[in-house]
Formats: C-alpha cells, sequence, structure tokens
C-alpha cells in the first residue's frame, strides 16, 4: 500500500476464532512486548473469544495492542442468551469488533441486512467495525466473485457511516483456514471494487477505509499482500495464535 497523509495505517488483525484459555494470555503479552521494542508501523489489534476479552484487554493495557470482540448483538441490550452486545465490548476494554465474519454468516444464517444492523450497533457504542465479505469457491468458478461480493458491500454496510471509523475485510471463503491464499491479481481486482462501491457510497470518505485481505495470511506471504494496492491490513486467523507469527506478520506491514 503506497502511504498518503491520509491513509491510515495497516490494520493488523488477528482473530483467534474459538481459541484460548487462560495461557494463551501470555502469547497477548508476547505480542505487546514485541512492540515494546519499537514504533508500530501498522495498527495491531487481538480479537480473543469472549471469554478472555476483559482479562486480554488488562494484560496488553498500555501497549500498542487494541482489543476487540469477534461478533456483537445488533440489541443494546435484553432477552438474548449467550449473546454480547457491544456495549459490553466496549466495557471490557474492547474498540473494534468483527461483524459478518463468514463462520458467523455460515454457522448462524446471518444475512446482509443483521450485519448492517451489528455494524451500526457497534458505532453506537463507540466501536469500530470491521465489516467481513467474500465468496464462495462456487461463486468464485461461476466467474460471480466480484458482483456478490460487491451486493453483500452495499447491503452489509449500515446507513450513517459519514464520520465513523470503520474497516472492511475481504475474505474469499475458500482461503479461510485452508492454507490457499487468493492470487495478488484477485486480491488487488475484488479491492478496487471494494474501493469504488465505498467511494460510490461516501465520497470521499471511501477512499481512505481501510479493506483488509483475510484468508491464510501467513509470515511468508504477508509482505507481498500487504503491498498490493488497496490493501489495508490482514485479518488473520490461524496465524495470530502464536506471537511469533503474528509478530512476524506484523512486521511485514
Ligand atoms: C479468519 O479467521 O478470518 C481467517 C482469515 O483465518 P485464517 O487466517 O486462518 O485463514
Amino acid at each position: 500500500m503506497s502511504l498518503t497523509s491520509t491513509t491510515p495505517r495497516p490494520l493488523i488483525a488477528g482473530n483467534w476464532k474459538m481459541n484460548g484459555l487462560s495461557a494463551a494470555l501470555d502469547e497477548a503479552r508476547a505480542v505487546a512486548a514485541g512492540l515494546d521494542r519499537r514504533p508500530a508501523a501498522a495498527r495491531v489489534a487481538l480479537f480473543p473469544p469472549a471469554t478472555l476479552l476483559h482479562r486480554l484487554a488488562e494484560a496488553v493495557e498500555g501497549s500498542f495492542v487494541l482489543v476487540g470482540g469477534q461478533d456483537c448483538h445488533a440489541q443494546a441490550k435484553g432477552a438474548h442468551t449467550g449473546d454480547v452486545s457491544a456495549e459490553m465490548i466496549a466495557d471490557a476494554g474492547g474498540t473494534l469488533v468483527i461483524v459478518g465474519h463468514s463462520e458467523r454468516r455460515t454457522d448462524h444464517g446471518e444475512t446482509c441486512a443483521r450485519v448492517a444492523a451489528k455494524a451500526q450497533a457497534a458505532i453506537d457504542a463507540g466501536l469500530e467495525p470491521i465489516i467481513c465479505v467474500g465468496e464462495s469457491l462456487a461463486q468464485r468458478e461461476a466467474g460471480e466473485a466480484v458482483a456478490f461480493v460487491v451486493d453483500q458491500i452495499r447491503n452489509s454496510l449500515p446507513a450513517s457511516l459519514t464520520g465513523k471509523a470503520f474497516n472492511v475485510a475481504y475474505e474469499p471463503l475458500w482461503a479461510i483456514g485452508t492454507g490457499r491464499v487468493a492470487s495478488v491479481d484477485n486480491i488487488v481486482e475484488m479491492h478496487a471494487a471494494i474501493r469504488a462501491e465505498l467511494i460510490a457510497r461516501l465520497g470521499d470518505q471511501g477512499a481512505t477505509v481501510p479493506i483488509l485481505y483475510g484468508g491464510s495470511v501467513k509470515p511468508d506471504n504477508a509482505r507481498e499482500i500487504l503491498a498490493a494496492p488497496e490493501v489495508g491490513g490482514a485479518l488473520v486467523g490461524g496465524a495470530s495464535l502464536k506471537a511469533k507469527d503474528f509478530l512476524a506478520i506484523i512486521e511485514a506491514a
């Protein structure tokens, strides 16, 4: 990514998914310690499971590591057993939240409309959402990937984004947790289409919204991916679980 005065620093986001018991806090501490040794060229955030959110936020307090939730409910509070609100994430020390991850869309039947409502709830609670989109392998092979993802963007962004900090993450489903990475050409094409849609929707603001790539980002491919046009960071799953790997990806930004 070529940086200009208005380009935000790339965001390197580590999504632990349903991984991590108390001992994993040591990995978060190691990430924080690794960043303390030098000024970070990137923004760095960890997204632990909800059970660790508060303790992880305390463990990295005062460091460069930001903390976020992996999902939030669209409502501020109420009778929603097992769910977590955006305000609860903020109260636990989070400043960001992932919404619309493909595993939520697939496992929990989340529609674009629900994702948009969650993103709105996040913004209302003062959180910075990362709104995820991405096509299936069947859609890519049918030549429908760009049209599908642009449609997801249109329908997953809430109405009132003007002036609000948020991110988009492009994560092709076939690249998540598979070791298979989208080609740089695929990434560049998709990020350009997403950028055009963001500008059409938000004007100048749309030109600076970070668009993260996610899908088997590892220390050995991060530099090439992060250098591609319109790539404003990475959403990292498996490789964020070990501080050494995650720090190597941050180093590549
Ligand atoms: C993800 O969890 O969003 C992800 C991209 O996972 P992985 O890096 O393991 O493919």
